[in-house]
């Protein structure tokens, strides 16, 4: 059973790690090195049952492939789930037993942070191997990765922008900005600086005073973002959020956010093209973070982690193009941009 989940999304190996002195149930999931090392996160999560374990880490694997591969990094895609509670179960014997899986691999797999996981606890499975990225800033880590998250979507937008209307001034254009954290306010932030007219919402009243008193935003209501008048509705906290019920009402002529996921399904997809909007694809938009953490394998550097934010502009200028030249929509030319390269660069083929 398990192989043919393996054979169905390509996957060369997983690895069951498992520690009864600390708890430890794991599993890591390499999906494709072609490109190179596999780099993906470790979530931890109170998981019902093993098998939802592996279909996530199967899953969340595979899209680490296509996302490093949109991003231009020469690495390949990985992620890793360790079962239990992030409230409750969480140890330094258990990271540090983790550390150990991750070490006898030898760099085949290299991990990072994801959701339930937080610097500290990276700091333990740095303890019993380098392969670690995410670590903190004494030890040569990238720090915080969303300023960054947050340019590279800049890039992404400037490219959707002259793609859609010819032009790259985004200070003409109005914004509905959905989700004030991390990358949401920085985001808001480089668009106030570029003049543009920002609507603003935020489960969070504090965020979005901030966005209002700091970047003159207009604040609308959680559910009213989907029907103000913007040319652009960027999402920046969950995914789904371009579904059946939003997307009739959404009058922008672009989606370009950070968040992951955004749309609920294929099909909407479909059908946001087919009502000529153009769909900046998110992990391609997002890809920031990673290229981030993806510059301490050989030694992180500032400065080129900024250059390598604009890289983003092209990857989605060529995602356009072969949307254009294949006739299918842009979340498809995303998938098929990471596949071609893989194709190219390693000569496998992986399943579409
Ligand atoms: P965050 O948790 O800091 O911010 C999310 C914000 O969304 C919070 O302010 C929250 O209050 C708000 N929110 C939640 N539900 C909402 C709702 N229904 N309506 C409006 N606002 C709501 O997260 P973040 O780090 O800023 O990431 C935002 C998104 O971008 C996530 O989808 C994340 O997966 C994605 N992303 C982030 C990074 C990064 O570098 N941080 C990288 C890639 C992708």
């Amino acid at each position: 059973m398990i192989f043919e989940h393996l054979d169905k999304y390509g996957h060369e190996q997983v690895v069951f790690c498992h520690n009864k002195d600390t708890g430890l149930k794991a599993i890591i999931a390499i999906h494709n090195t072609v490109l190179g090392p596999a780099l993906g996160g470790t979530r931890m999560w109170p998981y019902k049952s093993e098998q939802e374990a592996l279909n996530d880490v199967l899953r969340l694997s595979r899209g680490m492939t296509y996302k490093n591969a949109v991003a231009g990094l020469n690495i390949g895609g990985g992620k890793a789930v360790i079962i239990g509670d992030p409230a409750s179960d969480k140890s330094e014997a258990l990271f540090r037993s983790f550390g150990q899986f991750v070490e006898s691999l030898g760099g085949r797999y290299i991990t990072a942070e994801d959701v339930g996981i937080d610097v500290n606890d990276m700091e333990f499975v740095y303890r019993e191997t380098e392969y670690v990225t995410g670590v903190h800033q004494v030890h040569g880590g990238s720090g915080d990765p969303s300023p960054f998250t947050a340019y590279g979507t800049l890039q992404g937008l400037m490219a959707s922008l002259n793609k859609k209307f010819g032009d790259e001034e985004v200070g003409k254009y109005s914004y509905a900005v959905q989700g004030l954290g991390h990358v949401g306010i920085e985001f808001v932030k480089l668009l106030k600086e570029r003049g543009a007219k920002i609507f603003v919402t935020d489960i969070n009243k504090d965020r979005v005073d901030r966005a209002v008193s700091e970047y003159g935003a207009e604040a609308v209501g959680l559910d009213e973002i989907y029907d103000v008048d913007a040319d652009v509705y960027s999402p920046c906290a969950l995914g789904g959020t371009v579904n059946e019920e939003t997307l009739p009402r959404l009058k922008a002529k672009i989606i370009c956010g950070a968040a992951n996921n955004q749309l609920a399904t294929n099909e909407i997809g479909d059908e946001v093209e087919k009502r000529g909007m153009l769909y900046a694809p998110d992990y391609a938009v997002n890809a920031g973070g990673v290229m981030n953490v993806s510059l301490e394998i050989d030694g992180y550097n500032r400065e080129r982690a900024m250059r390598m934010m604009r890289t983003i502009y092209h990857n989605l200028t060529r995602i356009f193009e072969i949307s254009e030249r294949d006739g299918i929509p842009t979340y498809m030319a995303a998938d098929r941009l990471a596949e071609e390269r893989i194709q190219i660069i390693g000569k496998l083929k992986l399943p579409l």
